[in-house]
């Protein structure tokens, strides 16, 4: 039973299902909502549409892109030696935020995490040892999260690396432990990639 018009309640309904979005914060949004100008309102779904249509994940470093490959996979000032493996695309743009890093990347959508039911084949693990195959990679920097599941990904592809004779390293230490990568300030996540040891 609900108070609400069933449009409104809907809209509420569906701004709950968003992350980090409590009742009372739904109810607000969806009442910005309401208030807005219809031309307004048309800008915000479009917005959302088009986010949605035309992004998808570059075919080869697995990041979001708009493009295909993507800027960085295509770029020709990139470094196309070393490869920076992180769990997600937001890493990448806090990594790329530092401006240390020169290289491709591999998005991996995830980590391994037997209590969550994902294993190596969940995540672009196959992908990685593909491309390291085929190009020319002379360092993988493994820069998973600090956390349980961040860590046992790391030395999961640093065991499939160790055959293939490619020098592999972890990122240092000093980032906030069981934190996200993509919470780290710049200046941090620059000295974890400075302080990278070989693993
Ligand atoms: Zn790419």
């Amino acid at each position: 039973m609900t108070f609400y018009a069933a449009p409104v309640a809907k809209l509420i309904e569906e701004f709950e299902k968003l992350p980090g979005i409590g009742h009372k914060t739904a109810q607000r949004l969806a009442f910005h909502v309401l208030n807005l100008s219809e031309e307004k309102v048309e800008t915000l779904a479009g917005a959302i549409r088009e986010a949605k249509q035309k992004t998808k994940y570059c075919s080869i470093c697995s990041n979001l892109t708009d493009i295909e490959p993507c800027n960085i996979c295509s770029g020709n000032t990139r470094e196309r030696t070393a490869i920076c493996v992180v769990q997600d695309p937001r890493d990448v743009v806090a990594m790329e935020r530092t401006k240390e890093f020169k290289g491709l990347y591999h998005v991996l959508h995830g980590a391994i995490s037997p209590m969550a039911g994902i294993g190596p084949e969940d995540i672009k693990i196959k992908e990685l040892l593909t491309r390291i195959r085929e190009g020319d990679i002379r360092e993988v920097i493994l820069a998973t999260n600090p956390n349980i599941e961040g860590e046992a990904t790391a030395m999961y592809i640093s065991k499939l690396l160790k055959p293939l004779g490619i020098k592999t390293t972890r990122i240092a230490h000093g980032l906030p432990v069981g934190g996200d990568l993509e919470y780290a300030d710049e200046v941090t996540l620059a000295k974890a990639l400075e302080g990278r040891r070989e693993i």
